[in-house]
């Protein structure tokens, strides 16, 4: 029997994370020995916005530097991962009602190989990016990561990337004004994944919170994927539970232990 996958929802917060140790960069180590190495790795990213749902079909992907204002070093990390061209156009069409097609100008982005480069450094495992189309409502979005679930039980890992929390002009900002709202949402975001009241993650927007803590639906949204992933019963395990001004790194996985 193939061995069911996680799925994950990863806070990225900085792409320095991805070359600094930093108590999310070791976060991320330490999920990734929860499990055994998985077959394949599809990841949302917040970073890939499109019309469309589009899935990343390059046989060797490249890496994409999606950020100014860093270091050299950033700059120049380098995450080989193989992609999966069949894997790839599997997806395509089982996101076919939503007309997704694949793509091979993209690679993969930050929000993918900041995490990746400390999960799997040897950058063994395959990945395929599937988009965020901007067209869509969250509960389209929900229904996209219904219909890539069962991929779990063919042992392909299913990981969405962005920040429950992200408010930039807060972050740069020095923020601070508003602490108490931010954990509010986070905190409430967290108990709905973790009851498994996903209406409540869905239609996050009415939360009183949400124009500040989440305005970027880019961010929040990979969530939503990973949640309607979630198998029946499992159960929630938090990490990287950080929250700055404007930013949480608020980590959640399902099918990794308790
Ligand atoms: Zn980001």
């Amino acid at each position: 029997m193939t061995q069911k996958a996680p799925t994950l929802f990863l806070g990225h917060g900085s792409p320095m994370n991805a070359i600094e140790d930093t108590p999310w960069s070791r976060g991320w180590r330490a999920i990734a020995a929860r499990f055994s190495k998985p077959r394949a790795i599809v990841c949302v990213s917040a970073h890939w916005i499109t019309e469309g749902v589009r899935v990343t079909a390059n046989a060797q992907p490249r890496t994409i530097h999606d950020f100014g204002g860093f270091p050299p070093e950033l700059f120049a990390v380098q995450y080989p991962a193989p992609g999966d061209p069949a894997l790839a156009a599997d997806i395509a069409k089982r996101l076919a009602a939503f007309s997704a097609e694949t793509d091979e100008r993209w690679g993969l982005d930050h929000g993918t190989w900041s995490a990746l480069v400390h999960m799997y450094p040897d950058a063994d495992v395959p990945v395929v990016q599937v988009s965020l189309d901007a067209r869509r409502p969250p509960t389209a979005h929900y229904a996209i990561g219904q219909a890539l679930a069962p991929l779990r039980q063919e042992d392909v890992a299913i990981i969405g990337s962005g920040d429950i929390v992200h408010n930039l002009r807060a972050f740069f900002g020095g923020g601070g004004d508003n602490d108490a709202g931010d954990r509010a949402f986070d905190d409430d975001i967290v108990s709905a994944a973790e009851s498994g009241d996903h209406q409540a993650v869905i239609h996050y927007r009415s939360h009183p919170q949400a124009a500040h803590s989440a305005p970027d639906w880019d961010h929040f949204f990979p969530l939503l994927y990973v949640l309607a992933a979630r198998g029946e019963g499992e159960s929630a395990h938090v990490f990287n539970r950080e929250l700055f001004p404007g930013l949480s790194m608020t980590s959640i996985g399902f099918g990794v232990g308790a």
